[in-house]
Order: C-alpha cells, then structure tokens, then sequence
C-alpha cells in the first residue's frame, strides 16, 4: 500500500510504480501488472492535481459468446484531488474529483476507483459479436414456431 500525506512536504511529487493486484471484483483480471506515472501538484491549500497516465492488460471474458480475451486498458489521468471532509461542503459538481483523507491517502484506492470508471461496461470479443447473439436471440424464438406448426 502506497500511503501519502499530501498535506505537507514538498510538491510536485512524481510516482512511477506498477500495480500487481487491483481490488474491484466487477472487472477482468489483470494479466501482469499495471504500470502508473502520475504527477501531483498542489494548486491550493484544500485542492491538488493529479495528471498522467496508467496502462496495463487484463484477460476477460466476452458477455456474448463467453470467450476468453485480452484488453488493452490505457487511460490518461487528470483529477483534481480533495479533503474527504469537503465531500459535503462541496458544490462545484464537478466529477473529476476524488475524495480521500489527505493525510493518509491511499493512491491505490484512488487507482480503484479511476480503473473501475475507465473500464469498459460492454466487453467483446469482436465488435459484431453483438450480431451474433442477436441471431441466438432469433433462434430461441424457433421453439415457439414449431410448436405453433404443431397446433396448425
Ligand atoms: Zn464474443
């Protein structure tokens, strides 16, 4: 775990590390590890800025035909950072903020989160792979025919 007090020291502070395990159950597995080049700077008292980027590869499976696939996740980052104590106070509704203790933050679970917004809802294997459950669609339709042949 990579814990950082971002309320004190000096600023900008660059990371360049690899991730070997991500912790969110709803997403692929990773194949190796996922590398991270991040830059945090300090904007103001209460906010920071962090800019980069992550890449890595995760073996999934495709939601139409079951098969096993590899995806290329590569993402640009760029989220502002604040106190989990302005969570409430904070109007601005902006969205590319993350919120965590400042003081103790967790750049991991802020990796979590960012990986589990940039990955795919719909994983396919091919882009047509679609069509083709839409004919398995048709197909599971045919019982109904026979049976209608049968009553005629
Ligand atoms: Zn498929």
């Amino acid at each position: 775990m990579k814990i950082l007090n971002l309320n004190e020291g000096s600023f900008p502070i660059d990371l360049n590390f690899d991730i070997e395990h991500i912790n969110i159950p709803t997403i692929g597995r990773l194949e190796k590890k996922l590398s991270v080049e991040v830059r945090i700077l300090k904007v103001s008292k209460n906010l920071l800025k962090c800019d980069g980027h992550l890449q890595g590869t995760f073996i999934d499976t495709c939601q139409n035909c079951l098969k096993e696939i590899r995806l290329d996740l590569s993402s640009k980052i760029d989220v502002a950072f604040k106190d989990i104590s302005e969570l409430l106070l904070d109007s601005s509704d902006q969205d590319q903020t993350h919120y965590q203790d400042l003081e103790y933050f967790n750049i991991e679970t802020f990796l979590d989160e960012e990986i589990g917004l940039i990955y795919p809802d719909i994983v396919k294997c091919n882009d047509h792979c679609i069509d083709e459950d839409i004919d398995l669609v048709e197909e599971k339709h045919l019982p109904f025919k026979k049976i209608r042949d049968l009553i005629e």
